[in-house]
């Protein structure tokens, strides 16, 4: 429930509708607005009487939220949550960030070339695992934190971002340390431990689907983020599971289109998972511009043939100045 305040309100009215909330044992959240100023009630499960507040002074609307999910939705926040990044990039709000990079970061080599093409094909976020959750404890697992200094050196080397992949509390500290974006995988989407932990850090998260996630459960994840106070979150469809072998994943495009109709944050796509095809990055990627995305995490990787994850889904390095140029094209073309 959202309660908001006429413009005449003072601090004592809006303390009395503070106090009213917390009588009910729900948590007081004012947002200050231009105008006026709305106070959510958070903490609550089910309905809330509106009666307790609708006789209050200069209260002047009583919004009932209806979604499971609160901070999250429009009803809360009606602007577009736009996330700014060091250097610069902004995520949502009309851009389209481009994020970029190999799977896993595997050498020193590797992430500085890595890094290097991805600023050539104008990408503005280097991407890379350094902590892998690999669905066999054999694959290469990732090179860690010595991994992630070097994408560090890497990024600030040519002006990027990092984006980078949590696995749990400890892994998710250290990377707010040294990345700009934690990633939290489709396989923990669900953790709601680390869901938890990088609530109380205040670096962005980027939070992908589940690979059986519905809509509403990949919100409620993302609620869990902004309940600990980090309302920097963008949400990543990456495909789901299909009875359907020919392709990994399908990605879930019209999922972008629908979770933009109930939430105010960001949402990139992540073609390159959500299909494990080469060959389907680019047309995947322009379906994801064209529904709406706000950006998109593609995987590129100097020579995939040599890669030790992923590479039959990572870009050729020319792959990715190509269909950066179209992506630019098709963003502009939905201006118009
Ligand atoms: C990744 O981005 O490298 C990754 C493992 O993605 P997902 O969690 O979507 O499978
Ligand atoms: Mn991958």
């Amino acid at each position: 429930m959202l309660i908001v305040m006429s413009a005449a309100a003072d601090e004592s009215d809006i303390q009395r509708v503070c106090d009213t909330i917390e009588r009910l044992g729900f948590e007081a959240r004012p947002i200050p607005g231009g105008q006026r100023t709305a106070i959510g009630v958070v903490g609550n499960d089910g309905p809330v009487d509106a009666g307790r507040f609708v006789g209050l002074p200069n209260v002047r609307e009583v919004i009932s939220v209806s979604a499971p999910y609160k901070l999250v939705s429009w009803e809360w926040k009606p602007t577009p949550t736009i996330i700014e990044l060091p250097n610069g990039t902004l995520v949502g709000g009309g851009g389209l960030a481009l994020m970029a990079g190999p799977c896993a970061v595997e050498s020193r080599d590797q992430i500085f070339r890595s890094a290097e093409l991805v600023a050539h094909a104008g990408g503005t976020v280097l991407r890379g695992g350094v902590f892998k959750p690999r669905t066999s404890p054999y694959s290469f697992q990732g090179l860690g934190l010595d991994g992630l200094r070097w994408m560090r050196e890497a990024a600030d080397a040519h002006g990027l971002a990092v984006v980078t992949e949590a696995v749990d509390p400890d892994s998710a500290r250290a990377i707010a340390d040294l990345a700009d974006i934690i990633q939290i995988g489709a396989r923990n989407m669900q953790n709601f431990a680390l869901l938890t932990a990088v609530g109380e850090l205040r670096v962005p998260v980027m939070l992908k689907r589940g690979m059986a996630a519905t809509i509403k459960e990949w919100l409620l994840a993302a609620e869990y983020v902004l309940r600990g106070g980090n309302e920097q979150v963008i949400l990543c469809e990456r495909g789901i599971r299909s009875f359907d072998d020919m392709t990994r994943n399908v990605l879930d495009i019209g999922a972008i289109a629908a979770a933009r109709t109930r939430t105010h944050l960001p949402i990139v796509a992540d073609p390159s998972h959500g299909c494990g095809r080469r060959d389907l990055v680019a047309p995947l990627a322009r379906a994801a511009t064209a529904a709406g995305a706000d950006g998109l995490i593609i995987e590129m990787h100097p020579d995939p043939s040599e890669a030790l994850s992923d590479g039959a889904q990572s870009l050729y390095p020319a792959q990715l100045d190509a269909l950066a140029i179209q992506l630019k094209r098709l963003r502009e073309a939905m201006l118009d």
